[in-house]
């Protein structure tokens, strides 16, 4: 067994074996390595779907939109789910040894995943960053987080443009006697996404200029403030997995009270405690900050819901920050 070890070259970055014979070989002789025996699927071959794994809901969302009926995707993330701090679970192990090709989001999002990303991708299962042809200069680097990118970039319509056109160059890659249907497919969803940025960008001019500042639970849309134009102050940094302080919640307070904010917003994969906190200590020097909605951040909502599809979920949280900072007064009803 010892002898038959898959090539470990990275060919997530490019799949191009494919479902190759010679893969298929080398997946059947291969010993359980890091996570297992992969039990290999004839997708692709006898014209069954591809079996497509992803991390969080809007990679899958995106997958499902440019794969069509010759996909089956599985996210792991459901709602509500943080993914800077999930965990998989071992029936998420299966699923991820079970697919044919993964995508997950990259730049450290599932910050403790990725052993076990780098584990199947040695197992020769196309595993992809989606953020991986997003180019350098288009990455956000905060000064508090030097030397990191922040990873919410499907807040940026025209980023998540560039993920769309990776997914569907790895499913022509494994399966390109399907190109064309990828291809058709991801052109009808990039203009979707024109729609949506346009959106994005009239709804958000109803917003008078000084009052553009998006203060939320952690730094999820920097990227959208980037790109849209609205000043976003998170409560904890780019990741949740550090908390904010009795400091940062005073910090913070003080200027939405000195700037008179009418309104900031929680999250839904984030609990409301720290920016409960937050109304709490603007009303001690006060002001009252109103609550102005959940906002869909790092998950998107049920399935089945309007807010359950990416281009549902960034079209509620423009609809809630709009409705809630437009007039100056915040929308009257609290998250839920
Ligand atoms: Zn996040």
């Amino acid at each position: 067994m010892t002898d038959s070890r898959i090539p470990l070259q990275h060919q997530g970055r490019r799949g191009a074996s494919g479902l190759s014979r010679r893969r298929l070989l080398a997946a059947a002789l291969a010993a359980p390595l890091i996570l297992g025996v992969r039990r290999q699927s004839a997708a692709g071959q006898d014209g069954a779907p591809l079996a497509i794994a992803t991390t969080t809901g809007m990679i899958g969302d995106l997958a499902a939109n440019i794969g069509g009926d010759r996909v089956v995707v599985t996210s792991l993330m459901g709602p509500g789910v943080d993914p800077h701090l999930y965990k998989p679970s071992a029936g998420d192990i299966r699923t991820l040894e079970d697919a044919d090709v993964i995508f997950y989001n990259g730049l450290e999002l599932e910050g403790r995943m990725t052993d076990i990303l780098v584990g199947i991708a040695r197992s020769g299962t196309p595993t992809v960053p989606v953020a991986e042809n997003i180019p350098e200069d288009l990455l956000r680097e905060p000064p508090e987080f030097a030397g990191k990118y922040g990873p919410h970039i499907w807040f940026d319509v025209t980023l998540w443009k560039l993920a769309a056109q990776r997914v569907k160059d790895e499913l022509a890659a494994v399966d390109p006697g399907n190109e064309a249907a990828y291809q058709a497919n991801l052109d009808a969803y990039l203009a979707e996404l024109d729609t949506l940025h346009a959106y994005v960008q009239e709804q958000l001019a109803r917003i008078p200029e000084d009052q553009r500042v998006l203060i939320t639970a952690h730094d999820a849309f920097g990227y959208f403030g980037d790109q849209y134009g609205i000043d976003v102050r998170g409560l904890q940094g780019m990741s949740t997995a550090t908390e904010a302080t009795a400091g940062d919640i005073q910090a913070l307070a003080e200027l939405i009270a000195a700037e008179q904010i009418p309104a900031i917003f929680v999250e839904s994969s984030v609990p409301p405690a720290t920016i409960e906190a937050v109304q709490a200590a603007v009303q001690d020097r006060g002001f009252d900050v109103a609550i102005g909605g959940q906002l869909f951040s790092d998950a998107m909502g049920a399935a089945g819901a309007p807010e359950g599809t990416y281009l549902g979920m960034v079209r509620h949280n423009v609809d809630t920050i709009v409705g809630a900072l437009a007039s100056g007064e915040a929308a009257s009803t609290p998250a839920a």
